[in-house]
């Protein structure tokens, strides 16, 4: 079983993943979080990746694949995977519905979520991420319970450096043309599932896991 997030920076894809993960046997692949970390790391990856994701452009193709399809054959074992941030182009989508049959996975199932754009830059430029396991929080509509501190793990939030005002248009402006083509392209498969992300955190989870439980 696969389930993909699509929607734009912002809308919540991280924050429902750590939801739908806890509750359904899933594995959680985020490339945005896996490239922040090789950064972090400074290793080949993070060192190609870096200079797109600092100007809020997408990675180029064939190194997000590459990582899909380890993390993929790792996956072994759960249910299945939640895909947050992947794919983004339609030709990582082509690539995914190739790579499928070998990897003999199905895609049940892709959650398009929905937000107005004064909403996603209210939420992005607000954002505090936790450095150690990766969780998001917001300064007014999810604050951690101790400032600056994660309620999961304890670690250290801080600010995206992508979050900023001028990346954040940016990155709104990249999904326009890059990722939202991506749509259309699963509402033709019959997989999409549009899902109204304007709503408080526990109302999308809500209309998210009610499609979930029938799959
Ligand atoms: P957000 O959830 O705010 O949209 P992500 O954490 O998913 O941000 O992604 C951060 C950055 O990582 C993107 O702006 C892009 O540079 C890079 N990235 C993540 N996923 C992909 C992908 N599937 N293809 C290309 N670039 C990606
Ligand atoms: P994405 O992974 O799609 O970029 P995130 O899950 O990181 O988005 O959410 C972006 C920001 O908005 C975070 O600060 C998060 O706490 C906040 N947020 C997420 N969902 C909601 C919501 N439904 N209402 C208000 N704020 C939200
Ligand atoms: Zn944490």
């Amino acid at each position: 079983m696969l389930i993909v997030l699509l929607g734009p920076p912002g809308s919540g894809k991280g924050t429902q993943a750590e939801k739908i993960t806890s509750e359904f046997d899933l594995a959680y692949i985020s490339t945005g979080d896996i490239l922040r970390s090789a950064v972090k790391d400074n290793n080949e990856l993070g060192r190609k990746a870096r200079q797109y994701m600092d100007q809020g452009q997408l990675v180029p193709d064939d190194l997000v694949v590459d990582i899909v399809k380890v993390r993929l054959m790792d996956a072994e074992g759960k249910k299945g995977a939640l895909f947050d941030g992947f794919p983004r182009t339609v030709e990582q989508a082509v690539f995914l519905e190739k790579a499928l049959p070998e990897l003999k996975v199905t895609l049940n199932m892709v959650f398009s979520i929905e937000v107005d754009e004064s909403e996603l830059i209210k939420r992005l430029t607000g954002r505090r991420v936790c450095s150690v396991c990766g969780a998001s929080y917001h300064l007014k509509f999810k604050p951690p319970k101790v400032r600056n501190v994660c309620d999961q793990c304890g670690g250290d939030l801080y600010q995206r450096d992508d979050d900023s005002l001028e990346t954040v248009q940016e990155r709104l402006e990249v999904y326009k043309k890059q990722t939202e083509p991506l749509i259309d392209f699963y509402q033709e498969r019959g997989l999409l599932s549009p899902i109204d992300g304007n709503q408080d955190i526990d109302g999308v989870y809500k209309q998210i896991s009610s499609v979930l439980g029938e799959l």
